[in-house]
């Protein structure tokens, strides 16, 4: 889907694909070499995501995927709203995590009828947009049917209800686990067949289930096993359904390379194992579409994080960057988002990207923080004070998942190109 990252880039041991070609020595951003971005931005750090390379990526992922599958974007994932507004000519749905990102996807032109909302601890408000909105609510917990239905009752609308099920199994190797055991997530699927059988004296539309086992997963027959599990279990929960219903969200979990010994996922089985599962679905449950959500993988790699060099020093023979960015508009890439042992995200110099590699440095940023390192002893060309350093797989989980208050530093800005 993409090409390979240039020959010579300085990326030891990284599987990572880098879509973004080189002009005039510069890494180019939709066409546009960095250094005139930058001006064009007027200030670093920012964020940059190439439109061309979305888009292909997500038209090239919905030309193997089955015709039966729809696909959805979760916006958590990156709702910047001109992001959104890409997708929603991409995609077929949203999939929703707040009522803020709920009215950025209704900002965008989304329809309210291919979109759903999960997450727990919705509130009552919350609730009370979403069914005046038309969206589906993916059910996290029995505590808020009796909220949805009111809001229903005093709008003069029928709520579209769609349970969201803590299954019994996990996606193996998953970056983030969010099923099987105690979650605060779904509703446990023992539970469900009391809970659907609630639903059919109340006045919802029922929507069918939602299903998600994990995030950033990187083995396809892990998907695969959850994937069988998940359809396996809709289809025995189907069974006390208050109706037919249109959408069996299966989720989605498909994992990004990030690290040194990431290799990206294989889709070849995915796709064949889901066109195995639309055929059950067919027949099992005629009226539902498989519907699979995805995030990181649609938006990932399709963004570049930007920081200058503002001080080149060594200490005690090691070479240090130190950049106007860092932890604080990208926590991720400084190890400080969930993983449990710090690896470091892809990084390359956008104003010497044809340059050899041929210095070991780190790249930290301006907080008073060991923590604030965006790469650690990386290969990059000799670099000066000035130059722009570019983290790349920055598209997913950058801007909106950074604590961007913290020491009081301007946000960086974000552009789509
Ligand atoms: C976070 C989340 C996603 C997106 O996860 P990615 O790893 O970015 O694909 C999808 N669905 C649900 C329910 C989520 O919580």
């Amino acid at each position: 889907m993409n090409a390979p990252i240039k020959e010579g880039l300085p990326l030891p041991g990284h599987v990572v694909l880098c879509p973004f070609p080189e002009v005039d020595g510069c890494l180019a951003v939709g066409g546009i070499p960095l250094d005139r971005l930058a001006a064009r931005v007027g200030s670093t750090p920012f964020y940059a995501y190439d439109r061309s390379v979305l888009t292909q990526h997500v038209k090239g992922l919905r030309a193997i995927l089955p015709r039966a599958v729809d696909l959805h974007y979760a916006m958590k994932a990156n709702p910047m709203p001109a992001i959104v507004q890409t997708m929603v000519g991409l995609v077929d749905g949203l999939d929703l995590a707040s009522a803020g990102e709920m009215k950025v996807a209704l900002d965008a032109g989304a329809d309210p009828d291919e979109m759903s909302f999960a997450g727990p601890g919705k509130r009552p408000e919350e609730l009370r947009q979403a069914v005046a909105a038309g969206v589906t609510i993916n059910v996290e917990s029995a505590a808020e049917i009796p909220h949805i239905v009111a809001a229903g009752e005093e709008l003069g609308v029928r709520p579209r209800v769609a349970i969201r099920v803590n299954p019994d199994f996990e996606l193996k190797s998953s970056g983030m686990k969010m099923s099987g055991g105690a979650k605060q997530f779904g509703i446990d699927a023992e539970v469900v067949p009391d809970v659907l059988r609630s639903l059919a004296s109340l006045d919802i539309e029922f929507r069918g289930f939602h299903i998600y086992t994990g995030s950033q997963n990187l083995r396809a027959e892990a998907i695969c096993d959850a994937q069988r599990q998940t359809v396996d279990l809709a289809i025995r929960l189907a069974a006390d359904a208050p109706a037919a219903f249109p959408v069996l969200n299966i989720g989605g979990g498909f994992g990004v390379p990030y690290f040194p010994g990431d290799t990206p996922l294989e889709l070849a089985p995915i796709v064949e194992n889901l066109e195995s599962l639309c055929e059950q679905t067919a027949k099992a449950l005629p009226s539902a579409k498989v519907v699979i959500e995805l995030g990181r993988y649609l938006v990932a790699h399709s963004g570049v994080y930007v920081a200058r060099v503002v001080d080149r020093k060594i200490s005690r023979g090691q070479v240090y960057l130190v950049t106007d960015g860092g932890m604080h508009h990208h926590l991720a890439a400084s190890g400080n988002f969930g993983q449990v042992i710090r690896k470091n995200y892809p990084v390359v110099s956008g104003t010497r990207f044809a340059e050899p590699a041929d210095e070991t440095a780190s790249v930290v940023g301006p907080l008073c923080t060991p923590l604030d390192l965006l790469g650690d002893k990386v290969q990059l060309p000799h670099m000066e004070v000035g130059d722009l350093v570019c983290v790349l797989m920055s598209g997913a989980y950058g801007y909106t998942s950074s604590p961007l208050q913290f020491l009081s530093h301007p946000a960086p800005a974000q552009v789509l190109v």
